[in-house]
């Protein structure tokens, strides 16, 4: 069974989301618990997290089928040390939200060094980051999501990934989402079964299976590890239709929330239509 679905609005409330999840027929969903980009919001009211509550029941989603994405603004292995309080504060803030939404994960980006510490600074000051707010909260995990390593952003090897797992106290709290675009555009080989089996064998070798906890499914406008992160609709870009057909007939990828953020919203009900049927023929 997988989860299969899109990163969608919020606009005219969280409970917006769910809806629009089910009008797209969608068994998972993404969303910003806030407006990603603003470093504040207004705390949730009882009445909003009802709302959001009485949503998700009322079109069957659990909390295993969503996974919130965080402010693009967070950097948690900023190398100035106000700056780094300021979005070690905003993730406490978002895992804080999370929690009163009921919900178990919360995706983010690794974080950037921006060329004034090392690599293994940065990736240092990330679990100290993800220690600390783990440490103040509880119930839900924190999903780092590989990067294609644009700028000085850190996360687009596997092995930054298990550093920082490595590196974090509560390892029942940690995970990973895989991005396919930027998984290619970092230099991750996709576009054959051969591929796709030998870049999933090393991301169960040097991160592990089973701290993966969701799936970002893009095509890329971007080239081969260009290292420019640019999604594009599925089977439009450069990777090819393949990864994604080999994903949904693989069990590995079942149980976790599978999500689009392909630039083009309008094929979205088509693209998890696709994907569903993908995940059918290969069970028949
Ligand atoms: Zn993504
Ligand atoms: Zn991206």
């Amino acid at each position: 069974m997988k989860y299969i679905g899109a990163h969608v609005s919020i606009a005219g409330g969280l409970e917006k989301a769910a809806e629009r999840a089910a009008e797209l027929q969608a068994t998972a969903f993404s969303f910003f618990t806030k407006n990603q980009r603003q470093w504040y919001a207004t705390s949730l009211t009882p009445e909003k997290i009802f709302a959001f509550h009485r949503a998700c029941a009322m079109y069957q989603y659990t909390s295993e089928q969503i996974i919130p994405h965080g402010s693009y603004l967070i950097n948690l292995g900023h190398p100035i040390s106000d700056k780094l309080e300021k979005s070690r504060f905003a993730l406490l803030d978002e895992v804080n939200r999370c929690q009163q939404l009921n919900l178990t994960l919360l995706n983010i980006h690794p974080g950037s060094h921006l060329k004034m510490i090392t690599e293994d600074q940065c990736l240092k000051r990330i679990s100290e980051s993800i220690n600390i707010v783990l440490s103040k909260t509880k119930g839900v995990t924190i999903v780092l999501e590989n990067t294609a390593g644009q700028g000085s952003n850190m996360g687009f090897l596997f092995e930054h990934l298990s550093t920082i797992i490595h590196n974090v106290e509560d390892k029942s709290r940690i995970g990973v989402c895989i991005d396919t675009c930027h998984a290619f555009a970092s230099g991750y080989e996709l576009r054959t079964q051969d591929a796709c089996i030998k870049t999933f064998a090393d991301f169960d070798r040097i991160v592990g299976f089973k701290y993966l906890c969701g799936l970002h499914l893009n095509d890329s406008k971007s080239q081969f590890n260009s290292r420019v992160d640019r999604h594009h609709n599925l089977g439009k870009g450069t990777m090819g239709r393949i990864v994604f057909s080999w994903i949904m007939k693989n069990k590995r990828f079942n149980r976790i929330p599978i999500i689009l953020e392909t630039v083009n919203q309008h094929y979205w009900k088509e693209e998890i239509a696709w994907l569903k049927s993908e995940q059918d023929k290969n069970r028949s």
